[in-house]
């Protein structure tokens, strides 16, 4: 009959079934101290105990990475989620911004440099333009106001 790998660290030592009690500091210190005498000498023993601390130090090392886990939606709640709020806000902004202005300038320029158009006329264009710029900033201020009063209310809550 030849030796099985799983049989390799098995002893028939008393002191292996207080191995464990040793890794958690459960025993007593006369028991402890006999252990380590036993493992200074026993071979079987002292690589018992190497295993078990490696097996040890992989359940610890798992717990960690799953707290880790854990800890990772709170983060995106906290900290992407507002900035993708805000960026895609502010996004939403530039964009109309910049269509109304493609859709809008080439007309205004138009008309503001024909000749034909009576100056009142073009006086007139200018201040439709100059009130709907004026009047999209102001939605815009109070979209910020609104958002930050938002927050405050959530706060509070
Ligand atoms: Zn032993």
């Amino acid at each position: 009959m030849g030796d099985y790998p799983m049989q390799t660290h098995e002893t028939n030592c008393a002191v292996a079934e207080q191995l464990s009690g040793y890794l958690d500091d459960e025993l007593t210190q006369q028991e402890q101290q006999r252990v380590m005498v036993h493992i200074r000498t026993c071979h079987s023993c002292k690589a018992l105990l190497e295993e078990m601390t490696t097996l040890r130090g992989d359940m610890k090392r798992a717990v960690h990475v799953s707290a880790d886990a854990r800890d990772l939606p709170k983060v995106m709640n906290d900290r992407s989620a507002r900035f993708l709020g805000w960026f895609g806000w502010i996004a939403l902004v530039l964009g109309a911004l910049l269509l109304t202005t493609f859709f809008f300038w080439d007309l205004a320029v138009e008309l503001l440099t024909d000749r034909n158009v009576p100056w009142w006329v073009r006086l007139g264009i200018a201040g439709v333009y100059l009130g709907f710029i004026g009047l999209f900033l102001m939605v815009l201020r109070q979209r910020l106001i609104a958002s930050k009063t938002d927050k405050y209310k959530k706060v509070k809550l």
